[in-house]
């Protein structure tokens, strides 16, 4: 696993420490758009002696080399995405949970900006109450 990591991230133009392999191995197929300070605390169990500053100059690096996303999706924090293949993501405003939703067809534009704007990236945030947000919110 280590090994695969370490051939995955050989151009990764930093030195992979055991801290910084203990980063990519949690990101590794994560699908829970962490926030620098998750990715922190699942790390610091390992490495208590990490600092959240590790976290941050990483995943800098890793987003300035396209291995990660750094998604504005939750207006509280970054939250980064391994997962850099074109995808929407659906948000519960409550938990803040984000899931990934697979992209969708090009957005038509309206016929006044049909050939006058070219479209260079779209994407689509859905914006609502997860099911588990949705019963707690009902019990209140
Ligand atoms: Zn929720
Ligand atoms: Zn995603």
């Amino acid at each position: 696993m280590v090994s695969a990591l370490k051939y995955k991230y050989r151009n990764i133009g930093f030195k992979l420490t055991p801290q910084r392999i203990a980063i990519l191995d949690y990101l590794e197929g994560n699908t829970g758009h962490p926030s620098a300070e998750d990715i922190y605390n699942a790390v610091a169990k390992k490495f208590p002696t990490m600092s959240l500053a590790t976290v941050y100059t990483t995943m800098g690096a890793l987003r300035e080399k396209g291995n990660v996303l750094e998604l504005k999706v939750d207006p509280d924090k970054k939250r980064y995405d391994p997962n850099t293949a074109k995808h929407n993501h659906v948000i519960c405003i409550s938990c803040k949970r984000i899931f990934d939703i697979p992209a969708a067809g090009s957005i038509d534009l309206p016929d006044s900006l049909t050939g006058v704007f070219s479209v260079l990236e779209s994407y689509v945030e859905v914006r609502g109450l997860c099911l588990e947000c949705q019963t707690v919110n009902a019990k209140k």
